[in-house]
């Protein structure tokens, strides 16, 4: 990226928009800015007393191990177990009766796990998976809804040190295949069916699918009941949670094992191409989850209620819901349904029935409630919320404000948090009590983490200049490689920029150094030679009134070599005002013109076309890549990681004769 490339930075308000933390907010922070210090002058002695957070069985002595990079070893020599510090030593602190787990359904009915009740599921389903044979080191697939039965299986598995791989349950018996086969998993745990959308749909056939044409390493599949709905049944294969459940002891030891031992398996969202298996250890992994999570959200476990929307299929329900949470001994919110069944105002809901005090959301719930329409939040008190964090894309500054304004009462910090599955953790985030927050910007790398932005030739660029995002130095939760295929890990990760960590995505320092992510650098556009950031676009079109939504992408053309083109999501509501103005085709100029203004005329988008939906991962996250497909008239590449396959018909008939 040159540094013309990147123009725009202005209209997202850098350095003009600033929160300074509130002062009652800053008393009693958990984060000081002494963090920053302190890893400046020693980042591993830094990150050598946040291990402590950790209860070790056997205390390390070595930090970190780089002797054999990108191949990082941390606290080697150490042993401990994750279900054991996220779980047992609780109830042996004395806490076994504070409530872990507030499960809501999404029928409105609840249950509630105490800490002391969740170490007994824990352990009757590690005695149960041992008896189906699983041994440390044995590989799990977990295909389950998000119930609290998810949350034990995968602590069930950490308990015997056997690396779990959950696969998201709204997934294909296909992508659950190639995920089981990838893993060599020994055992799958299913549910019969989940509940979406207010109807039964069953799950289970689909791992019978999955496994009648392939996933040959699997010898049992353990099934929770959540529907009762009828299931087929392989006699010897398949065996019930609940029947073996009712006999399992909840005596059972942990299994101790060494820091880099595997603690999971989990594919990449899958927004640029094929999942790539990213694997991770142990004793760095929970040392940064943990330390992240206090810190960033700054959780005060005997009072909060905490909430992170986040589906266990994904890094964040993995790093803040299972593990950086129940570490922290957090009482939390999981949640089984959607945010529109029955209603569209159920998180708010939530919310207000468990006086929810921390959310950790996605810019695309965000944007989505703001299509639907403030009205609907302002029907809860959400009174109870001290603090919102954001995760998945970039936030749109308007999103933000939004964000700000409507759900947290413009009284909350917000921490938007750039990080990775290969991460494992948060790497760029502003900390809550010790940032003034800037809308849009991830800002600073967290104490203990080094980044940069990076140009074409690999040198640091100065404040005001767009490039690549690095990671310098290497941290406690990196991924320790892609599963089976170290030369991939070289070469996704490490080859770009050597000894550095190519995260894949484009980045800009503004003029206070502060960090604001692009995009992804495949979806960078270059228009008549100057490289255009598809965020700052977007948040351009989503910064005017009628904008709910949008996604850029360019599109070949013949006299710039790629031109802009925009999908755009009205807000509900808008259809007045859009008459008012001349109608649609006047809209889509008035667009256009607003884009010019806001970024320059080279960002005008060539087209813009008015849509419903965008086509998501199971994620949330927009994949421009089909979007491209679309634009250059292509036919529309692999969906399979594609949350609603339908979409992209609604796009293209929507389309056709339009544009
Ligand atoms: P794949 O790598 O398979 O294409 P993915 O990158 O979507 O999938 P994840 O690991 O779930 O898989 O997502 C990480 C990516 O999400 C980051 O590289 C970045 O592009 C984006 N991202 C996450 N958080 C933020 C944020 N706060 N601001 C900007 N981008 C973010
Ligand atoms: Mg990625």
């Amino acid at each position: 990226m040159s540094d013309d490339a990147v123009t725009g930075i202005d209209h997202l308000g850098s350095g003009s928009r600033t929160f300074p933390p509130p002062t009652e907010f800053v008393q009693n922070a958990v984060a000081r800015p002494s963090l920053y210090e302190e890893a400046a002058r020693d980042r591993l002695g830094f990150w050598r007393s946040r291990a402590q957070l950790l209860s070790w069985k056997t205390p390390f002595t070595e930090t970190l191990d780089w002797s054999n990079p990108p191949f990082a070893k941390w606290f080697a020599d150490g042993t401990l177990n994750a279900a054991y510090n996220a779980v047992d030593r609780h109830v042996e602190s004395g806490h076994g009766d504070q409530v872990a787990l507030l499960a809501e359904y999404e029928d409105g009915s609840d249950g509630t796990y105490t800490y002391a009740q969740v170490k007994d599921e824990i352990s009757r389903m590690a005695n149960v998976l041992t008896d189906l044979g699983v041994r440390t080191g044995d590989r799990v697939a977990i295909y389950l809804p998000m119930i609290p039965e998810a949350v034990f299986a995968m602590l069930a598995c950490a308990r015997l040190g056997a690396p779990h791989s959950v696969v998201f349950g709204g997934f294909s018996a296909d992508a659950l295949r190639s995920r089981i086969e990838d893993a060599e998993a020994r055992v799958v745990i299913t549910a019969d069916g989940q509940f979406r959308r207010g109807k039964a749909m069953a799950l289970k056939p689909a791992v019978d699918e999955a496994l009648a044409g392939g996933g040959a390493s699997v010898q049992k599949v353990l099934v929770v009941r959540r529907t009762g709905g009828d299931v087929e049944w392989i006699e010897g294969r398949d065996v019930w949670w609940h029947e073996a459940r009712e006999t399992a002891s909840v005596e059972h030891e942990p299994v101790w094992v060494e820091a880099e031992h595997p603690l999971f398996i989990l594919y990449t969202s899958g927004t640029t191409g094929k999942p790539k298996g990213i694997v991770h250890t142990t004793g760095g992994y929970l040392t940064q989850t943990a330390y992240t999570h206090r810190a960033a959200f700054d959780i005060k476990p005997s009072t909060d209620v905490y909430w992170c929307t986040a589906d266990v299929g994904w890094v964040t329900g993995h790093s803040y819901v299972v593990y950086g949470p129940m570490v922290n001994r957090t009482t939390q919110v999981i949640y089984e349904g959607t945010p529109d069944t029955p209603h569209q105002g159920r998180w708010w809901e939530i919310v207000e029935k468990y006086k929810v005090t921390q959310l950790y959301s996605s810019p695309t719930a965000i944007r989505t409630a703001m299509k639907w329409g403030e009205e609907i939040p302002a029907k809860f008190d959400l009174s109870s919320l001290r603090l919102l964090g954001s995760v998945g894309e970039a936030i749109n500054p308007e999103a933000w404000m939004w964000y700000r304004r409507v759900i947290g009462g413009d009284r909350c910090p917000i921490v938007d948090t750039w990080w990775q599955t290969e991460t494992g953790a948060l790497m760029i985030s502003p900390l809550p009590g010790v940032t003034a927050t800037k809308p849009g910007s991830a800002q600073v790398p967290l104490p203990g983490i080094s980044a940069e932005v990076l140009n074409d030739a690999g040198e640091p660029v100065e404040n005001g200049q767009g490039g690549y995002l690095v990671l310098t130095e290497p941290w406690p939760s990196m991924l320790r490689g892609i599963w089976g295929d170290p030369e991939r890990f070289e070469e996704t990760y490490w080859s770009r920029f050597p000894g550095k960590y190519f995260a894949g995505d484009g980045a800009r320092k503004d003029e206070d150094g502060d960090i604001w992510l692009l995009g992804r650098v495949d979806d960078v556009m270059n228009v008549s030679g100057h490289r255009l950031s598809t965020t700052e676009i977007e948040s351009a079109l989503v910064s005017h009134e009628w904008v709910a939504e949008s996604a850029v992408v360019g599109a070949a053309d013949e006299t710039t070599g790629q031109a802009v083109v925009a999908f755009v999501i009205l807000r509900s509501g808008t259809e007045d005002a859009i008459a008012e103005a001349g109608g649609e085709d006047k809209a889509v100029e008035i667009l256009r013109q607003h884009v010019g203004k806001e970024i320059g005329p080279i960002a005008k988008p060539k087209r813009v076309l008015l849509v419903t939906e965008l086509p998501k991962t199971r994620s949330g996250k927009i994949m421009r890549r089909l979007l491209r497909d679309v634009a250059e008239n292509r036919q529309v590449g692999d969906t399979q990681t594609l949350a609603d396959s339908s979409v992209m018909d609604l796009i293209q008939k929507g389309l056709t004769g339009k544009g």
